[in-house]
């Protein structure tokens, strides 16, 4: 048996139960074969992919808080600290009820090779617990953050493992985490990014992972010869990512025409309007079912259906394994040229693998999103050197980080003959640094 497909069996059969880890492990060393099978005698004789799919650490723990009626509560609280080969563990917290320890597997997996092809000085980490902030009151999240952060906080620190946000953790979680962090460990120091811009936080982090897809996405169009003004875009979700990946998208000349929640989804003939969104999404934390009172041309629609509008471009923003081989068929069908994830993992891998065989252009998550990571990485550095960037500064680096993430994956894709298949270019290209650097720092 080759030593990829050895080392797949092995992770299906030590870790039963996490189907989206073992999701994400054959993805990559499925796309990793070429460059394995060059090498296959010395990876095997180092172990290297044993130690590449087994976390350094993985933590868990108690979360109990009180809620406003005086009952306690037990949820479970997790930090994956997968690879700190290149840099200090780095990598969001999510707050969601489906959370479990499969889950940060993967997004702590994949997490490894986004950061590295980023260019940056950071490992790949991943956490979060399964509450859920949804409905609950200001002083319960409080709460859910500050015992959360009573046992995190002996495990992270600036320089060895630095939180971010991701699904239900925004501003105000990231606040209240920070708080806590720095009463118990009384240091002010950059700990957490995605922080309030009055407290070490980076101008266009909000922005960054949006912004970020649409830049490498246009990118990557230009060098096909496609200009990505005028086409039209479908959307899902109506998050951070959602949100500013249709702000950019509008700026750039696209027409944004849905989004999604986790219980309807919304079609805007005339473009999504951005404001209304954020003022129901970020500001009211509202359901999208609000909409139509903003927009009356707009149509609200109970469950899923975002696939099913006819668009040049798809960028699926809201959670893992929500577009399904069905859905591709149906935007394939629908005649749509490019996809980019702007969630992690956001497409089954049936549907991928239908995308890359009917030619569509996609942009993998690890490639797509980058942004949000890298401009929690340059956050970093102006933390450490006690500095602010403006937002120009800031969206003018995270454009650069972009354009050269593309041309990065390209260049791997082509120089294993895989012209166009970005999701072997981002493995290939994320993996050759973070395997120079295991190597280099021998068996530990
Ligand atoms: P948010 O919590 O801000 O938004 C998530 C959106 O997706 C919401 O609209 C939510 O609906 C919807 N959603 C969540 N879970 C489900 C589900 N199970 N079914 C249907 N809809 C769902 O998260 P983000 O925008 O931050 O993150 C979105 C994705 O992007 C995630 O995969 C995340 O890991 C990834 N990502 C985020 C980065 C960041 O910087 N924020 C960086 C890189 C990747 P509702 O409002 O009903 O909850």
């Amino acid at each position: 048996m080759s030593y990829v497909d050895e080392v797949i069996e092995t992770v299906v059969k030590e870790n039963p139960s996490e189907p989206e880890f073992h999701q994400a492990v054959k993805e990559v060393l499925e796309s990793l074969r070429p460059v394995i099978e060059k090498n296959e005698a010395k990876f095997r004789r180092d172990a290297l992919l044993e130690r590449l799919v087994n976390p350094e650490r993985q933590i868990k723990f108690r979360v109990p808080w009180i809620d406003d009626n005086g009952q306690v509560h037990v949820n479970t609280g997790y930090r994956v600290q997968f690879s700190s080969a290149i840099g200090p563990y780095k990598g969001g917290l999510r707050l969601h009820p489906s959370v479990n320890l499969g889950i940060i597997k993967f997004l702590g997996f994949e997490q490894i090779f986004k950061n590295s092809l980023t260019g940056l000085p950071i490992g790949g980490g991943k956490g979060g617990s399964d509450f859920d902030p949804k409905g609950k009151s200001d002083r319960e999240v409080m709460a859910f953050c500050q015992s959360f952060m009573s046992e995190l906080c002996k495990y992270i620190g600036a320089d060895t493992d630095v939180p971010a946000g991701d699904i239900g953790t925004g501003a105000r979680e990231i606040g209240y985490m920070f708080g806590e962090y720095k009463k118990l460990r009384g240091l002010f120091e950059g700990v957490l990014t995605g922080k309030g811009l009055s407290y070490g936080g980076s101008l266009a982090r909000t922005e960054a992972t949006g912004y970020g897809v649409l830049y490498i996405l246009e990118e990557m169009l230009k060098c096909h010869g496609i200009d990505i003004k005028g086409k039209i875009i479908t959307v899902s979700g109506s998050g951070n990512v959602a949100t500013y990946a249709i702000e950019k998208a509008t700026q750039l000349g696209a027409k944004v025409v849905t989004c999604s929640d986790s219980t309807g989804w919304v079609y805007d003939p005339d473009g999504i309007d951005v404001p209304a969104l954020k003022e129901i999404k970020e500001k009211n934390r509202q359901r999208l079912r609000e909409y139509p009172k903003y927009r009356p041309n707009a149509k609200y629609f109970d469950g899923k259906g975002v696939w099913t509008v006819k668009s040049d471009i798809a960028i699926p923003c809201a959670t893992q394994n929500e577009l399904t081989l069905e859905d591709a068929k149906m935007l394939v069908a629908n005649g749509v040229i490019a996809v980019a994830e702007g969630a992690n993992m956001p497409t089954t891998a049936e549907a991928t693998e239908y995308f890359l065989d009917n030619k569509i252009l996609f942009l993998p998550g690890k490639a797509a999103n980058a942004g949000g990571v890298a401009t929690s990485a340059l956050e970093m550095s102006q933390d450490s050197e006690r500095i602010k960037w403006s937002f120009e500064e800031v969206d003018t680096k995270l454009k650069h980080i972009m354009i050269n993430l593309y041309h990065s994956i390209d260049d791997a894709a082509k120089k294993y003959e895989m012209q166009d298949n970005f999701v072997v270019g981002a493995n290939i290209a994320g993996f050759e640094k973070v395997v120079d650097a295991m190597d280099a720092q021998g068996i530990v």
